[in-house]
């Protein structure tokens, strides 16, 4: 599984429609002070279903919107959507048969979000389920952060749990046992 594609329309700083491709293993993103690359990563967090704004640096939710600035008004919806080559069909579950996988988040200035995996209207919890057991999820360990090694070192041992449960795959089944209990 691998993330080849980034675009962003209306998220913060970018305005209008921005498409990255990531080719091959390694990608580097360099540009003055911001100039939006943390942004970018906010944007990968916050499709991946991230609620909280101030883990996005924002006040409200409606602070990804981009604001405005002197020659262009503000947007009135934000979109982004992350496409994942799942050749490998690391990607499990309902959408495990597909080879490319489009993961998409769009939010209005009203507050309503919805997310999209390969153009069907899904739930966030649909989104957060295809990538339990890869790291891959807005708090989880593909994402490392500033800040993030030091919270690991100093995490209590039920927060570590949580990390490496993750890591060995266990999470998935664990979640899977906690709605069968609760149904
Ligand atoms: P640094 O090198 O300092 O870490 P950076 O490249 O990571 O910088 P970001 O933090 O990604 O920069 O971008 C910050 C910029 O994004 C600021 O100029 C801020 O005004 C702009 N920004 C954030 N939210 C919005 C928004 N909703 N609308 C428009 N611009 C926004
Ligand atoms: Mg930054």
């Amino acid at each position: 599984m691998r993330l080849s594609w980034i675009k962003l329309a209306g998220f913060k700083s970018f305005a209008d429609l921005v498409a990255f491709q990531l080719p091959g293993q390694r990608v580097g993103v360099v540009g003055p002070n911001g100039c939006g690359k943390s942004n970018i990563i906010d944007a990968v967090r916050w499709v991946l279903g991230e609620s909280k704004a101030s883990e996005l640096r924002g006040e409200s939710m409606q602070d990804v919107i981009f604001s405005g600035s002197a020659t262009r008004k503000p947007a009135g919806r934000c979109s982004v959507e992350l496409v994942f080559d799942n050749s490998d069909h690391r990607i499990t579950g309902s959408f495990g048969q597909y080879t490319e996988i489009a993961v998409k988040r769009v939010l209005t200035r009203d507050g309503t979000s919805s997310y999209f995996i390969n153009g069907q209207v899904v739930r966030r919890r649909d989104v957060q389920d295809i990538f339990l057991g890869t790291g891959l999820g807005p708090r989880a360990y593909a994402i490392i952060g500033q800040g993030t090694i030091s919270r690991i070192i100093e995490s209590r041992p039920e927060e570590l749990r949580v990390l490496l449960e993750e890591a060995a795959g266990v999470s998935k089944y664990k979640e899977r046992r906690r709605e069968t209990e609760n149904r």
